[in-house]
């Protein structure tokens, strides 16, 4: 794996590991990268941290500890199209 924003690799440093999922922090490019499987999410510390927000809400809401947000304030607006 190497840094996008660098020509040097990357030496990222395992942060949590999980039963399905592991989290790396590399400091040179200051990205996290979650790994699921085959599959790896890069973000940001501050969006890593407001998907842990999204990630602990939809738990709470899973286990009727809260209800489900009307409206979804997020950073991307991928989901809930106008078609
Ligand atoms: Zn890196």
């Amino acid at each position: 794996m190497s840094c996008p924003a660098k020509a040097s690799p990357c030496a990222p440093v395992t942060l949590s590991r999980g039963p399905v999922a592991r989290v790396d922090h590399c400091p040179q490019c200051n990205v996290i990268s979650i790994h699921l499987g085959a599959t790896s999410i890069r973000l940001e510390p501050a969006a890593y941290e407001a998907l842990w927000g999204t990630l602990s809400h939809a738990l709470r809401v899973l286990r009727g500890l809260t209800e489900a947000p009307e409206a979804t304030p997020t950073m991307w607006t991928s989901s809930g199209g106008s078609a």
